[in-house]
């Protein structure tokens, strides 16, 4: 009998621990393990901190949901682990295990700036629940007198662009339906060469529609932009700008979870967990990796730097792979599998929105190019992005990892592929060397 636990009750582990229970025999233990006893639909929060949706929408309580279906389930906060023993600790119990599935996301790097985040600084985050929490009793306080600027954007380093283009965008669409939106003027701050890029260059229309967007809204861009300073009011730009702010959203750089950091070997210098085609570790055999914990390669060079986004959808065909590939060494799966990184993005702005589609997000090395990649605008993106977050709840109540009509709808629609065979040989190569 093996033991395989998953760390993350995210947008990763939830999926990848049902997954890993649908292949593995009953013979075999799975466990999950989160610091919150909730399951929260990240992409949901900027709807939540723009007061559009109740935090419950985009919250489920995982342990019944664990229950149902043969998983332990374990609420608390990993502090170590020993991938060498192959133990973890977890509220001062330290327990074993032959396979780990890290999904243990972000980290935010608030403390790169003194007056950065919700915490210790003066501006708004949307990537936790209790920060879209916070960020939303702050709008509304703003809302009752908008008279100073909105400034929302990212720091150097931010890997994950949608969710500011998102807030500046719907905050914009909201003032306009509430009848303030001629009192205050938006800015959009960001490290990205150009509005549109999103982490992710070259996507054919992808500026074009994005400047348009902003333009018709009347939303100021500044882009190559390094946030150097923060203060109760303003904003300063390395090159001496200065945004003056009313209320402001700013997106932090990210790390790898705390914990990981502490383990010699595990991760790169920003907490980032380094895989090989099968998301496993190069080093430590018994340790797979999946979600934004994974260290990928800006393949851009850039003016500022810019991280890399990791999608939820490349994020749940992680979770896939490293499902099957586990499963694969128990001798429950016949072949290997990696994802493809292909990824679809729907990003809302009020009446309308925009579909960033790249196949794959990873440039092929040799030649620095992508199979596609294209950008495509319309209303039909917003009710699209609203139908697949309330298809990722219902499946995620019912215990669903990404069953096959998903995996179709994909693949007719958009030409998305999730996962491939890995090639023979290629186990061991390392991504983002
Ligand atoms: C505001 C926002 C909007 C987004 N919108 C989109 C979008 O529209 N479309 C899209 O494709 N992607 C979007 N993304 C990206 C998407 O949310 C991520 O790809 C996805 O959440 C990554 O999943 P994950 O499992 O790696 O991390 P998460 O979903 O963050 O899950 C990590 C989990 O690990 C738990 N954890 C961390 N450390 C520990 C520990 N030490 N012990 C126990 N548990 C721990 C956390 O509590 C959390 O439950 C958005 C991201 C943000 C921040």
């Amino acid at each position: 009998m093996a033991n395989v636990i998953v760390v993350g009750g995210g947008l990763g582990g939830l999926p990848t621990a049902y997954e890993i229970r649908h292949l593995l025999p009953k013979e075999h233990r799975v466990t999950l393990i989160s610091e919150h006893e909730q399951f929260t639909f990240i992409p949901g929060l900027i709807r939540v901190a723009l007061d559009l949706n109740p935090l419950e929408e985009m919250q489920l309580e995982i342990e019944p949901l664990l229950r149902e279906r043969g998983i332990d389930w374990i609420h608390g906060r990993v502090t170590h682990i020993d991938p060498n023993q192959q133990t973890i600790s977890v509220g001062g119990q330290t327990m074993d295990y032959d396979y780990i599935a890290l999904a243990t996301g972000a980290s935010l790097a608030f403390d790169l700036l003194p007056g950065l985040g919700p915490d210790t600084g003066y501006t708004q985050s949307v990537c936790t629940p209790d920060h879209a929490l916070h960020a939303r009793e702050e709008w509304l306080k703003y809302l009752e007198n908008p008279q100073n600027p909105l400034v929302v954007g990212a720091m150097p380093g931010a890997g994950c662009f949608g969710p500011a283009y998102e807030f500046a965008l719907m905050a914009d669409w909201e003032m306009r339906r509430r009848g303030v939106r001629d009192q205050v003027s938006i800015t959009y701050i960001t490290p990205e060469p150009y509005p549109g890029h999103l982490g992710v260059g070259g996507v054919k229309n992808a500026e074009k529609l994005t400047v348009n967007l902003m333009k018709k809204r009347g939303v100021q861009v500044i882009d190559n932009a390094e946030i150097s300073a923060i203060d109760s009011e303003t904003i300063t730009l390395a090159d001496g700008q200065q945004f003056p702010f009313g209320y402001s959203m700013i997106l932090p750089k990210f790390r790898g979870s705390n914990f990981l950091q502490n383990v010699p070997g595990l991760t790169d210098e920003t907490g980032f967990i380094p895989v090989t085609s099968t998301y496993r570790h190069p080093k430590y055999e018994s340790v797979y990796a999946l979600g934004v914990s994974v260290k990928l390669k800006q393949p851009d060079k850039t003016q500022v730097p810019i991280g890399l986004p990791k999608s939820g959808e490349m994020t749940e065909a992680m979770g896939i792979a490293v499902a099957h590939n586990i499963a694969h060494e128990l001798g429950a799966f016949k072949k290997r599998c990696k994802p493809t990184l292909e990824a679809l993005c729907f990003a809302e702005f009020g009446d309308t929105g925009i579909a960033y589609v790249a196949i794959p997000v990873v440039p092929d090395p040799a030649t620095g190019k992508r199979r596609n990649a294209y950008a495509v605008q319309g209303r039909w993106v917003v009710w699209v992005k609203a139908a697949f977050e309330r298809y990722f709840m219902l499946k995620m109540k019912m215990g669903w990892g990404v069953p096959w009509f998903e995996k179709l709808g994909l693949r007719m629609l958009f030409q998305v592929y999730l996962t491939e065979p890995l090639s023979p040989g290629t186990e061991q190569e390392l991504l983002s060397a």
